[in-house]
């Protein structure tokens, strides 16, 4: 018999924090705290086999789950002490979702479950206190009718505030017992007056709907969009918790809150978080009331009035402190818990390892290496490579002007720039477009996400630090500031005022989600400084990793962020940019018009001197390492103007004639340039143009070796080879022309020939290559193209439909195909390592940059990865990282 329910509570578990998969995060570590002793409201979880199976089966459910519930609601009422639906005595319950990855806001928790006519008397006589029993009921009535009957809060709203306005009170707690009696009423009918049918009354109804609509929260659009952005496969299913209730809303003693066992913003190994007095569940985290904070320190440093729980309640946050400790310990990472008070007694409600920037990653995992909880291994395993991205970027520049127009909470760290929008579905279509944009909005709700997402940055006007949009932006990485309340946003009229200002939609506004600020305009951004934790994990990093990790880069700003950001060379300098750059277009584009030889080289002269100064000046910021240079790939048509207007100019400004230029940009037309004169078939129809860029090259190399003493280790690479005779004409052209270069010079330097793997065939063929090559350096996003047939500027098309339908799992520009390409990719480097053992090996296309492609490029045992400048940190973690874990799989 397959087990579909798992109980917990009472000091003991039937499962635990290692069963996820099973549990989901939430249920296992409720399991996992109750077997630890903590003070856990005893519950039960239903499996993510159980949604598998309902989805696999007609949304039906196993047989026996009923049974299994009924047993495991039993021993809750055991250990309570309390009957579910009991008049006199009735146990309330939440039912909570829970996947194995943590999707905040994705699915909605119903509380206070149980709750009818007749049991709501029950509780009030039990407690004493009708207005908490019917407080609690209509917002069990809310929460329910939004989640499972699929009312708007609205509705419910609007009779709320009818309400109070006919008492004359503005906040809910004006409101007393009879009141929410009347409300309840009233909530009761619009139920009715929406569905046709009353509220549902039985338990076990409420129960059971609540259940199915978890199920189906998991397939719906909030929940596909955060999968489809975090990568989680819709077949993990999410898992149920029933869980008893308690009542942070039981008064003045009674208190309910988030914390985090270190700041999630910045690391700092300090309690962190916020609660709400007399409140219940989410009203810390929808923004509806403004939380205090937990620590006193936290309160002064926020200029916060209301007391902290450290002050309010100080017994209970006693007891709280030793067991927030000894969670963190215990999972040993920061952890992101959930708590409830209730009449003076803590109960923990939820514990992870908590979302957090990666400025607080690399501190809380530097620290907690320092501290001698985790290994420094560890501590390098622990930071995501991607998340360093967030470090690497500009921020504001302190010495710049700002004009703030609102403060608010330091929600999520870093600056942003853009134009304002109040609309998701509006910031969405603008980023489409390529703008940038800054969301306002009065707080954000999971139906935000997609807005959130496509922003720069995002502004509420409510909400605390761990409101919705504070955690999501976080998770994101994106820049917020969250409860600036000096915000009035006027949606209708597409405006915002603050401080007496007016902000239309579309104006320009930066924010300062570090310092909590929004400020008027553009502002300048300064590049980040990257010490202290980062040097230190970096270091670590450089200690374990086996890969080089190279950049692509051909200016010379790209070298020296290359080389700041530990860049071991450059893996692929482009010389077409030098071919482009509007001083030397004359000259090239004479040197294609050219009718003969000789006219080629008489412009090719002109060129060369451009050329060489360009290597000189990457030569010597790069001196001592290895610079791949890549000789001119595109197709020399690209070099000619098209529109008559364009060709037009070009005859005014060089003379040339403009019939001329017309009869040769049809002559260079190509139906497929892709897959046409280009890459090292220009050096071989034209050698005299690689010619001299091996000779700039090699003279720039000799010319800095003498200057700086240090000569770099020039690696000239020849594009797109596909055979064995194309390989030796090459290595041929560049060794002559080296020797020529030598003989002029009376000195020499080391160099190496290779080529770009990028046509299967070169890569089934690389032991012919091998013969002549001295490295392959895998052009991935060419073999990629040529390796399916598909063109990247042109996949746009199709790939969204293949990735919807999941034929593609992941964009294949963007994470290597391993299997095929990768299958390619280790197919040359056997084949040629079996010719030349010591060929070097690496790979320079986008892949260079993804950490799950360096992984790969690990085990294929490849030399080193190259990828753009600010990928560089990245791709030195993910180096370590894919180290560390061939090592475990050897030790397995
Ligand atoms: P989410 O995944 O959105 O965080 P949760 O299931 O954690 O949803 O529920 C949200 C909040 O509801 C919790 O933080 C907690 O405050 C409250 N809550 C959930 N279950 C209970 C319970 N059994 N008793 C009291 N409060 C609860
Ligand atoms: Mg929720
Ligand atoms: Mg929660």
């Amino acid at each position: 018999m397959t087990q579909w329910v798992y109980g917990f509570g009472g000091g003991s578990a039937d499962g635990d924090a290692s069963m996820k998969n099973l549990l989901g995060g939430k249920g296992a570590n409720l399991a996992e705290m109750s077997s630890l002793g903590l003070p856990v409201p005893p519950g039960f979880t239903i499996t993510t086999e159980v949604c598998t199976h309902y989805y696999a089966n007609g949304e039906t459910y196993p047989a026996d789950l009923e049974a299994q519930v009924k047993t495991a609601l039993d021993k809750v009422e055991a250990i309570v002490g309390k009957t579910f639906g009991d008049v006199n005595n009735p146990l309330l319950v939440s039912v909570r979702s829970g996947a194995r990855a943590s999707m905040p806001g994705m699915m909605d928790t119903v509380l206070n479950l149980g709750l009818n006519d007749q049991t709501v008397e029950g509780l009030a006589r039990l407690s004493g206190d009708r207005r908490f029993a019917f407080d609690s009921y209509r917002r069990f009535i809310t929460m329910y009718s939004n989640v499972v009957l699929g009312l708007s809060h609205d509705d419910f709203e609007e009779v709320l505030d009818a309400h109070k306005d006919r008492l004359g009170v503005s906040v809910d707690t004006d409101l007393k017992a009879e009141d929410w009696e009347r409300v309840v009423e009233d909530y009761k009918a619009v139920v009715e007056r929406e569905l046709g049918h009353p509220f549902p009354q039985d338990p076990r109804d409420q129960m059971w709907g609540a259940v199915g609509a978890v199920f189906a929260s998991w397939m719906n659009e909030r929940a596909k969009f955060y999968r489809r952005m975090h990568d989680i496969p819709e077949s993990w299913g999410t898992a149920v918790s029933v869980q008893s209730m308690v009542f942070g809303n039981m008064g003045e003693t009674s208190a309910t809150g988030v914390a985090f066992t270190r700041n999630p913003s910045t690391g700092e190994a300090r309690l962190y978080g916020e609660f709400l007095i007399n409140a219940q569940g989410e009203d810390v985290v929808a923004g509806i009331r403004t939380p205090q904070s937990l620590t006193r320190i936290g309160r002064e440093e926020m200029g916060e009035t209301a007391p902290s729980m450290e002050e309010a309640m100080p017994e209970v946050f006693g007891q709280f402190v030793e067991v927030v400790n000894k969670l963190e310990s215990h999972y040993r990472d920061m952890q992101d818990i959930e708590f409830t008070v209730e009449q003076g007694r803590l109960w923990m409600l939820q514990t992870r390892n908590g979302k957090r920037t990666a400025k607080s990653a690399l501190k809380v995992a530097v620290d907690l290496a320092a501290e001698g909880v985790i290994t420094q291994e560890e501590a390098i395993s622990r930071v995501e490579p991607s998340a360093l991205d967030q470090l690497l970027h500009p921020t504001l520049d302190p010495e710049a002007v700002r004009t703030v127009i609102a403060a608010g909470l330091p929600a999520s760290p870093g600056a942003a720039t853009g134009k304002i929008v109040f609309d998701a579905d509006e910031a969405e279509r603008l980023a489409g477009l390529g703008e940038a944009v800054i969301l306002v909005r009065e707080e954000t709700s999971p139906e935000d996400i997609h807005g959130m997402h496509a922003a720069r940055g995002i502004v509420t006007a409510r909400g605390g630090m761990t409101s919705h949009a504070a955690v999501v932006a976080r998770g994101m990485g994106r820049a917020c500031v969250s409860g600036a309340g000096e915000i009035h946003i006027d949606e209708a009229k597409g405006v915002f005022t603050a401080r007496g200002r007016t902000f239309k939609a579309g104006e320009v506004i930066t924010i300062d989600g570090s310092k909590g600020e929004v400020l008027d305009g553009a502002v300048a951004m300064i590049e980040p400084e990257l010490t202290g934790d980062f040097q230190t994990l970096m270091a670590w990093a450089d200690k374990v990793r086996r890969l080089k990790v190279r950049a692509n880069a051909e200016t010379p700003l790209d070298a020296k962020t290359a080389r700041g950001f530990g860049a071991e060379g450059i893996g692929l300098c482009r010389t077409e940019h030098m071919f482009f750059d509007d001083t030397r277009i004359a000259a090239v584009r004479e040197m294609i018009l050219a009718d003969d030889e000789a006219g080629r080289r008489t412009a090719l002269a002109k060129i060369a001197p451009f050329q060489k100064s360009d290597f000189v000046e990457l030569f010597e910021i790069m001196t001592g390492l290895p610079v791949t240079v890549r000789l001119l790939d595109p197709p020399l048509h690209e070099f000619i103007p098209h529109t008559d207007e364009d060709i037009d100019a070009l005859a005014a400004s060089s003379g040339i004639d403009a019939d001329k230029l017309k009869r040769r940009a049809k002559e260079l037309h190509e139906t497929n340039p892709m897959l046409g004169h280009r890459g090292c078939r220009l050096g071989v129809a034209y050698p005299e143009i690689y010619e001299m860029q091996v000779r700039a090259v090699l003279e720039a190399a000799l010319e800095v070796k003498k200057t700086s003493g240090q000569a770099p280790i020039p690696e000239i690479m020849h594009p797109l080879v596909a055979l064995g005779l194309e390989m030796k004409y090459l290595r041929e052209l560049t060794d002559r022309t080296a020797k020529a270069v030598f003989a002029d010079a009376g000195d020499s330097v080391e160099y190496l020939v290779g080529t770009m793997i990028e046509l299967p065939r070169a890569a089934i063929r690389a032991g012919d290559l091998a013969e002549y090559a001295q490295f392959f350096s895998f052009g991935t996003n060419d073999l990629t193209q040529t390796t399916f047939g598909i063109s990247r500027d042109d996949s746009g098309r199709f790939l969204q439909a293949y990735l919807d339908k999941g034929i593609f799992e992941t964009d294949p520009f963007v994470r290597l195909d391993q299997d095929g390409v990768g299958g390619l990719i280790e197919i040359a480097a056997e084949r040629g390592r079996a010719v030349r053992p010591d060929v070097k090996l690496g790979i320079c296309g986008e892949h260079g940059g993804d950490p799950s492609s360096i992984a790969f490029c690990e085990k294929a045992g490849l030399d080193y990865v190259s990828c753009s400048p600010y990928r560089v940190p990245i791709a030195r973690l993910a180096a370590a990282q894919a180290a560390l874990n061939v090592e475990r799989e050897k030790d397995r």
